[in-house]
């Protein structure tokens, strides 16, 4: 069998390490007792023995893809080889307490350092630590590479207990990201000093620019690069026509996504406010998180977020990084993002937990119009740019492309796939193919008319108005002006407002117009000549007429009907039949009173898979439970007989 991710070596390996290697036994083992999974996934396996032995590792693999385990795995299994410590450099001090709380849980011995600590606390853990007692410590990079830390370092790597280093969101090396973290440059010193101590660098950012970045500037040029695929087959991908996105969004919401956790990424801060209040106004759980909020106020909106079940985080791109919550069940873009990269992470945090997501975005002519003027108006070079517009025409090609959204986005990232019509999860565009057109004959017809509005009296018009021209409405405007008797009155009449709209999309995408002043007046640019010659070929899907997602797959029909006639309740992740869902419910209030004594998010102590699998299975003792995927040794000895309990009742 292939596997789907590949293992370049930058330098020859010294052994052959198959799929259960030296440590393969031991590996699985641990991932058995203390994680409750009964095997790995994809290239887990590999990872896991290839660090156990002490190699190095650069790790790519998508959100979702399973990156904790690889240093989990191999750090208990040298702690209990009596090989100490596992160092865990992680960007956020604010997710270090749910990361070292889930392990807490599973029974793993690990701590954070950081500034939120009482001394007191700070100085226990340090000596846990330095006895080698933890089996992992999570600290920033800034706190790593002090001189009095460096030096508890020497002293545990003296007496041979530090098991290995794990460099979390490893991308944020390179300059090239968004997420460049000056202190994480400092962190060659760890190969300087520690040569013998395996390292783990970990992203999910999968462009060759940043990998590159990442092997230089962590001098990892002798690691393994294991790259698996990104693809995330449980998001189902859409993007709408905006037509009162509002609207949209909130018909997504309640038919799609009733009391559902989820994202909401809005361009600028007003509108990030603005939405979360309408959305609060008609009876959802929403939250509005974005810079210019006081720090305190984004930590309480992000801890609601993590703690909470069913809330929407209203949001602009401040919010993301290190989100871990496995349960997001969407991400919506009421705007355009950046390009596809920006597309694709910030969606990327939907599903996690590998359980059915979507990712919807609904997207109009405005947004094609201002992302359009961020570049051109913006100080860079040309150069840059002509970067970004290239970037810009690529989204819109997704955004306005007929066939498989899947293969696009992955053909983007260089990787082949076939389409996703082979889901149950298929995008918008699979499960529904949209009508295409050929809309070169408009283009010209829109240009030539901007070009008799030119030359009549030299005077812009905006889209709205060209529309009308074009589409041969007598208005108020068209009068006073006299278009009426332009060549090109009416000679569209027979194309919808909706394709017209696409059709302007397209142009100014494509640079052959473009938009002025406040009122967005068009203008014709020096390649429209290119256009109007016929040189240029546009096809177009046809328009969604409907307001809604137009043609998208109902919940019932996806999350099985009984258990959403049973209850209001938010649906369980698996289709279970009305009793089933009644124990569901039981499950989570018992979960969410855990959660609550142990200051954690529900999802720490069972993830919503692993009591909708209770609840389906009905286990009647201890043994049974411990079948079920996500009980480790520990859950079961901690929360079986009450689970037991919470069954039967
Ligand atoms: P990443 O850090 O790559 O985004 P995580 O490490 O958070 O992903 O893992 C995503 C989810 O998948 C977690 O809920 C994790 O428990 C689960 N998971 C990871 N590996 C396995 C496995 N081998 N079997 C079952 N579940 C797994
Ligand atoms: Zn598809």
């Amino acid at each position: 069998m292939t596997p789907d991710f590949d293992v370049i070596d930058a330098a020859p390996a010294e052994a052959s390490t198959g799929p259960v290697g030296a440590h393969g036994l031991a590996a699985i083992s641990v991932l058995q007792t203390v994680f409750g999974y009964a095997a790995f996934r994809g290239a887990q396996a590999e990872i896991v023995d290839h660090v156990c032995a002490g190699g190095d590792a650069l790790v790519l693999m998508p959100t979702g893809g399973g990156k904790s385990l690889c240093y989990q795995v191999p750090a208990i299994v040298r702690h209990r080889a009596d090989q100490g410590v596992a160092i865990v450099v992680s960007p956020l001090i604010a997710l270090m307490h749910d990361q070292v709380g889930a392990l807490e849980e599973a029974g793993v011995h690990a701590a954070y350092l950081n500034s939120s600590l009482t001394s007191e606390d700070a100085q226990r853990i340090e000596r846990e630590m330095m006895g080698g007692r933890l089996v992992l410590l999570y600290a920033a990079p800034e706190r790593i590479t002090t001189p009095r830390f460096l030096a508890q370092l020497d002293s545990l790597h003296e007496r041979g207990l530090l098991s290995l280093f794990a460099i979390d969101e490893a991308h944020c090396v390179s300059q090239w990201g968004h997420d460049f973290r000056e202190d994480y440059l400092s962190l060659n010193v760890l190969h300087e000093r520690y040569p013998g101590v395996p390292r783990i660098a970990l992203t999910a950012t999968a462009d060759d620019l940043t990998r590159a970045d990442i092997i230089e500037r962590l001098q990892l040029e002798e690691a393994r690069i294991f790259i698996s695929s990104f693809d995330r087959p449980n998001i189902r991908y859409g993007i709408v026509e905006k037509d009162n996105a509002r609207a949209q969004l909130l018909r997504f919401i309640q038919d799609e996504h009733d009391g559902d956790a989820g994202i909401v990424y809005c361009q600028s801060r007003k509108k990030v406010d603005e939405t979360a209040a309408w959305l609060s106004s008609e009876g959802i759980t929403a939250l509005p998180y974005h810079a210019g909020l006081d720090a305190d106020v984004r930590r309480r909106h992000q801890d609601r977020f993590l703690r909470e079940e069913g809330l929407v985080m209203v949001a602009t791109i401040a919010f993301g990084m290190g989100i871990d919550k496995p349960d997001v069940r969407f991400v919506a873009h009421l705007d355009l993002p950046k390009n596809i990269e920006s597309y694709y992470q910030e969606t990327g945090r939907a599903g996690r937990d590998g359980l059915p997501a979507d990712a919807w975005m609904t997207y109009g002519l405005a947004d094609v119009v201002n992302q359009r003027r961020m570049i051109d108006d913006s100080p860079a070079g040309d150069e840059f740019k002509r970067g970004q517009v290239g970037k810009l025409e690529a989204l819109l090609a997704l955004a306005e492309s007929h066939d498989c959204r899947r293969v696009r986005l992955l053909a983007y990232f260089g990787e082949a796939s076939p389409p996703c019509t082979r889901f149950q999860n298929a995008c918008d565009n699979c499960l529904s193919p949209p009508v295409t057109w050929n809309a070169t004959e408009a283009a010209r017809k829109a240009l030539s008319c901007i070009y008799r509005f030119h030359q009549n009296g030299g005077q812009r018009f905006g889209a709205g108005h060209l529309i009308d021209v074009l589409r041969g409405k007598v208005t108020d405007k068209v009068t006073q002006h006299g278009h009426a008797s332009l060549s090109t009155f009416g000679v569209g009449a027979d194309v919808s407002e909706g394709q017209w709209r696409a059709v302007l999309r397209q142009l100014i995408a494509l640079g052959h117009l473009r938009t002025e002043g406040e009122y967005h007046t068009l203008e014709l640019t020096a390649s429209a000549r290119e256009v109007l010659r016929g040189e240029v070929q546009l096809l177009l899907r046809e328009a969604t007429e409907a307001p809604s997602g137009g043609g998208r797959r109902g919940k019932t029909a996806s999350r099985g009907s009984a258990a959403r006639s049973a209850d209001k309740n938010k649906a369980p992740p698996v289709p279970l039949d009305a009793e089933a869902t009644e124990r569901f419910s039981a499950l989570k209030a018992w979960r969410a009173e855990v959660a609550r004594e142990h200051n954690l998010p529900a999802y720490v102590v069972f993830h919503d898979a692993t009591l909708a699998e209770m609840a389906r299975a009905q286990p009647q003792s201890l043994d049974d439970i411990a079948q079920i995927s996500g009980v480790g040794a520990k859950k079961l000895e901690a929360y079986g007989r009450e689970i037991l309990r919470v069954l039967e009742s």
